[in-house]
């Protein structure tokens, strides 16, 4: 593995940088003490800050040479709403608060590229440093566009990277296309006429017609969409009544949809839309119909991730880079930044759990695992890719 000696020999500040973020976590928009942190460090190694972009988002100018070319690393510094086993030193000092997504570790790597570019990097141009809040829900990306970084910050691409439990330290996975999915949720109430029941002819039954609609959207997925196309349509709740001898007057379908692209995404918020409508209807109910799009899918642009395998393959070997990794049902909000500006966003192997303490919680390490913790032999990895990917798109001689 090809890293770069200044960062490796700058490996232990950065694990005291991300072992104090996860310790003291915060959640959507409420990065205060987080976006301190980052802002303060790049103060200190003398690269111009902005703050309060997407509330609590920061961005790091680095500049060199006269190029008015710009490129732009994005991390997130969010955590969850989630109780923490884990009893190692650096655990979570805030009952309920928890990094268990790695956006510690994200965070301290773009830190670790932006000290070593501040002082060391051959590039002509301007790299931004983009230290994004609020990814678990809240729509950061989403909110520090609407707030103007890609007008304050002009850039040609953007790139993203998070970490991936279960692919060994060293590797990377990434895909041209969709890479992660829509993030959808609905709510579907259908409303219907109670009455006693032992005289449902008296009734609209609700719960027969939530039961007949839940089951005629499963052939959205398989009759409507392209068996070609991925989509998964889940309903997650279904609440209905509350006495065994009353029919009541209403119940909920609750669930999420998940798709790679808008096309389908369309096509199955229509059809569940349709059929809900036309099912109560032919039973003499109503639904009230409510879907909300959350993240868009995450399409990797095809030139830029050609662009950054090659630096992978440079750092890590070409057989340590998955340049077809399977996509995943995930979401991200890295998604909204993909849809305004050409990137690529690539998973780093986070090892199989062996870097975390044992003991507690089932499973390996997954993400939003309670016995999660972000592996710190990634962090020279990570920004020896970020420092690598932004002096190659800004080389001085590229004209
Ligand atoms: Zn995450
Ligand atoms: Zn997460």
């Amino acid at each position: 593995m090809k890293l770069i000696d200044p960062i490796v020999e700058f490996h232990s500040e950065l694990q005291a940088i991300r072992r104090n973020i996860h310790a003291h976590p915060e959640l959507c928009y409420e990065e205060q003490r987080t976006a301190d942190v980052v802002a303060q460090n790049l103060e200190a190694w003398k690269i111009p800050v902005l703050r309060g972009m997407g509330v609590t988002g920061v961005v790091g100018v680095i500049k060199r040479g006269t190029s008015s070319r710009a490129v732009g690393l994005r991390a997130d510094m969010d955590a969850l709403p989630m109780q923490e086993f884990n009893t190692f030193a650096h655990a979570s000092q805030h009952d309920g608060k928890m990094h268990a997504c790695g956006h510690d570790g994200h965070t301290a790597m773009l830190l670790g590229a932006a000290h070593y570019l501040a002082q060391h990097g051959t590039f002509d141009g301007t790299v931004y440093v983009i230290f994004q809040p609020a990814e678990e829900g809240g729509a950061g990306a989403k909110k520090m566009i609407e707030d103007g970084l890609f007008e304050r910050c002009p850039m040609e691409a953007v790139y993203g990277m998070h970490n991936w439990p279960g692919a060994p330290v060293g590797t990377f996975g990434v895909t041209p296309g969709p890479m992660m999915a829509s993030s959808n949720e609905f709510e579907v109430i259908v409303r219907g006429k109670g009455s006693h029941a032992a005289q449902p002819h008296k009734s609209v039954d609700p719960i027969m017609v939530a039961v007949q609609i839940a089951q005629s959207w499963q052939t959205i997925v398989s009759r409507n969409k392209s068996p070609i196309e991925a989509g998964v349509l889940s309903i997650t709740q279904i609440h209905a009544g509350s006495a065994t001898n009353v029919i009541p007057d209403d119940a909920k379908l609750v669930g999420t949809v998940r798709t790679f692209t808008l096309e389908v995404l369309d096509l199955m918020e229509q059809r569940m839309r349709d059929i809900a409508t036309h099912t109560a209807a032919a039973f003499g109910a109503e639904v009230e119909f409510r879907f909300k799009r959350n993240y868009p899918p995450l399409i990797n642009h095809a030139a830029q991730t050609a662009f950054a395998v090659e630096v992978l393959q440079q750092i890590v070997g070409e057989p340590n880079v998955n340049a077809q990794v399977e996509p995943t049902m995930g979401s991200e909000d890295f998604a909204f930044m993909l849809q305004a500006k050409p990137g690529c966003y690539v998973f780093i192997g986070n090892g199989g759990g062996e870097h975390r303490d044992m003991g507690h919680g089932l499973g390996p390490c997954n993400l939003h695992n309670p016995s999660y913790d972000f592996n710190d032999d990634l962090l020279p990895i990570g920004a020896t890719y970020w420092v690598r990917l932004a002096e190659a798109a800004l080389a001085a001689d590229a004209g």
